[in-house]
């Protein structure tokens, strides 16, 4: 009796095994004229030592697995002439499409000639290429959250704590005097998280006063040193605020404060920090109390979406949200809402 069973089970899954293999190239070549298994693409990432696109690169591949096709990342290395290669060489191999996080945003256009020059679809992520280079084919897409919305969220946690806490405004002059940590230069998240976090401060009443503000080019390491140079300039005592374009930046400011015994529980030794991201680690700093708050920019959405244009290009499909799952705005462009994370929600995004 076992062996019958024993044989039933092998006979059953070498048929369904079959069938699914079967269903697979059917389904897709029938739908697509492709099979998804054949389907190859070509990733290139800004760098991999960045913990945001860390999220995105495995939400990239965690899609790429679900839809049953290849994905090739490669590290760009913050360079744009290794990128530049690495893309020609994509191109050598034969990919179906390419999905690009470029180094520099504004040196988009020669890897959108090349993949018109080969008719491949292009998707670029998290670093918006300038208007004209999008317009200038239609097989590239943009996948990406709007900035300006990051910032207004930001502004606004910081806005509620100074609402909730009139202790925070230290000399008492109705005055948020802040320090800014910023992002890369020319990032468009750089410039306009800036602009409109201190516009949405304002909005909400408050006038404000910039202390300092430099880049730390999204980094925790470089933005620990950044702070320490804000304190040592101004002065602790003056610093009511420190708002960062990420968390790694924020999480790095709080190393600094830590080093001078702010931020670790004691309630008269405690200046607002904010970043955007909403990284494991930063949920783990609001748990602690030394994050004020921060903005989920969603990794794990913007890679799949990624992936799924770059699939769905490659397959000769339409890019709409039936064929992807997610609006397209234009056309071309794919956004990926912010989310507001503070001590009240964050629970909810800790995985
Ligand atoms: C993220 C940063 C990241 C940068 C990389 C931004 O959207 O907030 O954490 O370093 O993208 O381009």
């Amino acid at each position: 009796m076992k062996k019958v069973k024993k044989l039933l089970a092998i006979a059953l899954s070498v048929t369904a095994v079959t069938a699914m293999m079967a269903g697979c190239g059917n389904s897709d070549s029938k739908k697509s004229g492709d099979s998804g298994s054949k389907v190859l693409i070509g990733s290139a990432i800004y760098k991999f030592d960045d913990t945001f696109m860390t999220g995105v690169r495995n939400a990239m591949q965690g899609e790429a697995d679900k839809q049953g096709v290849t994905l090739e990342l490669v590290d760009s290395q913050n360079k744009q002439p290794t990128q530049n290669e690495q893309v020609d060489t994509f191109i050598t191999k034969g990919v179906n499409a390419l999905a690009i996080n470029p180094v520099d945003r504004t040196a988009a256009a020669p890897i959108i000639k090349k993949a018109k020059d080969k008719k491949l679809p292009i998707v670029f992520l998290n670093r918006e290429p300038e208007k004209a280079d999008m317009d200038s084919y239609d097989k590239v897409w943009y996948v990406g959250a709007k900035a300006e919305e990051s910032g207004k969220l930001s502004g606004e946690i910081i806005s509620d704590y100074f609402k909730a806490n009139k202790g925070a405004d230290k000399n008492g002059d109705g005055v948020i005097q802040y320090v800014m940590l910023q992002g890369e230069p020319g990032h468009q998240d750089a410039t306009l998280r800036t602009e409109y976090s201190i516009k949405a401060i304002e909005e909400n009443g408050f006038r404000t006063e910039k202390l300092a503000a430099d880049t730390a080019m999204w980094d925790k390491a470089k933005a620990t040193d950044l702070m320490k140079a804000f304190i040592t300039g101004q002065g602790l005592d003056k610093i009511e605020a420190v708002i960062c374009n990420n968390d790694d930046m924020a999480l790095g400011a709080i190393e600094a404060l830590k080093a001078e015994g702010y931020n670790k529980g004691d309630a008269a030794k405690y200046i607002p920090v904010v970043g955007v991201d909403a990284t494991a680690p930063a949920l783990q700093a609001m748990k602690e109390g030394s994050l004020l708050g921060t903005v989920l920019n969603d990794a794990d959405n913007q890679g799949k979406a990624t992936v799924a244009i770059a699939a769905a290009a490659a397959k000769g499909k339409e890019i709409n949200k039936d064929t992807i799952g997610y609006d397209v705005t234009d056309g071309k462009y794919v956004w990926i809402p912010y989310v507001k994370v503070t001590v009240d929600n964050y629970k909810d995004f800790m995985k």
